[in-house]
């Protein structure tokens, strides 16, 4: 730690965000360290550190021989005022030493709102903004993630994007890096070869053309370049690397737990959902596998509590073999164990009364619209009844506290369907008063709406969102219709959804708005207390781009879609059918029913698609 962050360390709040120190922290001898690799987390620490992907790459990175991976993160408001005025650039907490001194810059972007900070975090480290002026092998700026399913917005900045899974792909382009600078190549040598490897996008190596709409007319590959980047993904998860020796932060975090990720992908194809398609196919691991994964994980971090993760935990086969082992492994060891994202529909009341024996938390369901037509348009594959019977079963085992998510915006949505939300959450009350076995603290009902918006890869990629004075009119009337004392209801603030949906659908003109935004001093736009719609405004304004094109527009089928080279196996053939399905009102049962022929299984060369 240097000297001068010392000093300034007894004037920012959450100082252990910036030391380092913690448990298990890798540090290595630079004697022998050949490549160093600055591994940037787009937000704070306390949400850094609870991402897996995060905790996957660094274990995979610093396995290497001759390579130190260390972490940095995008420091809170006060800091970042600091260090401009105490001129300290961004530095890595495992050294202390600053950014710019690394060989490699990786990014792992999962929100779109935290693309300010990696601009940001280039910024306080000194490195040139621009991939273009970044004319070395050293501080090789790369990026993966969900967000990378669209790079577009970021091609200014990145220079190169590993598209997909991690695991196989990140130990390829840092080798090749190795052997480049062992070799001394020149970058455009590096990034030759670089895209060469499956699921690389060089963006340098694209060039986009514009029909006088404003629509893409084309993207043209140099010679040499793929002319689509199909994503990596992990074929086997039982072999695959899964830390579980891992980071223990020495201050609170997000999820401060250990965390069992269980499969990737899912059987639903809920229509807005972007993770549910672009993480396919199915890939689950084995029941003796997680378990013992979860005894080395809690035995060497000595959390006591561990998550069990999925998109759809109730959907993994063998949750009843595993949780008999766990509960009881869980019990002995005072450990809790919380298993989110189960669906309303196989919501088991057998498994809930397990459950109950460590600890009662909120119960949690996404019904996300509220009339069974809608929820055909989105093909969420639960009734009313199946909701309504999840209910009446937490509610006979005894909890009172329920959270409810929906979506307002969504294709082809009426007030009809808006009214629908209140009317179903009535019903659940009314359930709670024929079922509730716990009635000392009364029902408290937790009612979120987020504001929808159009994602790529799914069947809603074309959809245009509706703006946000019609969203707004969408909260205040179904707020109208809430008179009871036990429903507490929350919506998203638009603008962030907003800009959500222009960085999500965005094309290259979305680059200079993003740069302008943060030299106009946005950042740590994902949290209320500095999003700075100002800044955006201003942005939007100086370089010309409206908005609108990428929101409230709907998107042509037959118009080449800013994200259209950059390929999840699912074919378009299937989101376009999709979507035909949505406007019929038509569902497309889960893949146990049988296969949608989404096209993921493709990408499987060795196991089946384990729907
Ligand atoms: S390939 Fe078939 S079974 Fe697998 S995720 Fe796609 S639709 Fe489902």
């Amino acid at each position: 730690m240097t000297e001068k962050l010392r000093r300034l360390l007894p004037n920012v709040q959450k100082p252990a965000r910036y030391t380092g120190g913690e448990y298990n922290e890798i540090i290595k001898d630079l004697e022998n360290t050949r490549v160093r690799i600055a591994f940037c987390f787009p937000d704070t620490y306390e949400i850094g550190m609870s991402n897996i992907g995060m905790r996957i790459l660094y274990g995979i990175m610093n396995g290497m021989d001759g390579i130190w991976c260390e972490r940095v993160f995008h420091p809170w408001g006060d800091m970042v005022q600091a260090m401009r005025e105490h001129d300290l650039p961004l530095w890595a907490l495992e050294s202390g030493d600053p950014v710019k001194d690394f060989d490699m810059l990786a990014f792992t972007i999962g929100y779109e709102m935290s693309y300010t900070n990696i601009l940001n975090m280039l910024l306080l480290s000194g490195v040139p903004l621009h991939s273009k002026d970044r004319t070395g092998l050293k501080n090789m700026v790369f990026a993966g993630g969900v967000c990378a399913f669209n790079p577009e917005p970021l091609c200014d900045f990145i220079d190169f994007f590993c598209i997909g899974e991690g695991e196989d792909i990140t130990p390829e382009v840092v080798s090749l890096y190795v052997r480049a600078k062992a070799e001394n190549w020149t970058k455009e040598a590096f990034l030759r070869q670089v895209s060469q490897i499956p699921g690389v996008y060089v963006p340098s190596f694209y060039t986009p053309e514009y029909n006088d709409d404003g629509t893409m007319k084309a993207l043209h590959p140099a010679p040499g370049a793929p002319k689509t980047v199909l994503k990596r993904i992990v074929e086997d998860l039982d072999k695959a690397y899964y830390p579980t020796k891992t980071i223990v932060a020495s201050t609170e975090i997000v999820h401060d737990r250990a965390n069992l990720e269980i499969f990737r992908g899912c059987i639903r194809g809920c229509r807005f959902c972007q993770a549910g398609f672009s993480c396919r196919p199915v890939r689950k691991k084995s029941a003796e596998t997680l378990l013992k994964q979860a005894k080395e994980l809690l035995t060497d971090s000595g959390h006591n509590e561990i998550t069990i993760s999925s998109l759809s935990t109730s959907d993994y086969r063998q949750l009843r073999e595993l949780t008999d082992q766990l509960i009881p492994y869980c019990e002995a060891g005072k450990i809790n164990l919380s298993v989110p994202s189960l669906r309303a529909d196989n919501f088991s009341k057998e498994l809930t009364a397990r459950l109950q024996t460590l600890r009662k938390s909120s119960l949690t369901f996404a019904p996300e619209a509220g009339t069974q037509r809608l929820r055909d348009v989105i093909n969420k594959n639960l009734t009313e009844e199946e909701i309504l019977s999840s209910c009446e079963n937490a509610f006979r085992g005894g909890w009172s506290s329920v959270k409810l998510y929906f979506m307002l915006g969504l294709p082809t949505e009426t007030d009809e369907d808006v009214k629908g939300i209140a009317e179903l959450v009535h019903k659940i009350i009314l359930c709670w008063k024929e079922n509730a076995t716990q009635r000392k603290k009364g029902l408290r009902i937790h009612v979120a709406t987020a504001y929808f918006v159009p994602k790529p890869h799914t069947p809603f990629q074309w959809e245009q969102q509706i703006t946000t004075e019609e969203y707004l009119r969408r909260c205040r009337l179904l707020k109208s219709y809430f008179y009871c004392k036990s429903i507490e209801y929350n919506y998203h603030t638009p603008d962030i959804s907003r800009l959500e949906a222009v960085t999500a659908r965005g094309d290259r003109r979305v680059g200079p708005v993003l740069e302008a935004a943060t030299k106009n001093g946005a950042m740590l736009d994902g949290w209320d207390e500095y999003f700075n719609l100002q800044a955006w405004n201003a942005a939007f304004e100086s370089c010309g781009v409206d908005p609108d094109f990428y929101t409230t527009r709907g998107f042509g089928e037959e118009e080449l879609l800013p994200w259209e080279h950059i390929s999840v196996g699912v074919t378009k053939k299937f989101l376009l059918r999709e979507r035909k399905r949505a406007y019929a009102e038509e569902i497309t049962p889960d893949c146990r029913q049988g296969c949608a022929g989404c096209g993921a299984s493709n990408l499987l060369r060795e196991v089946e698609c384990d729907a």
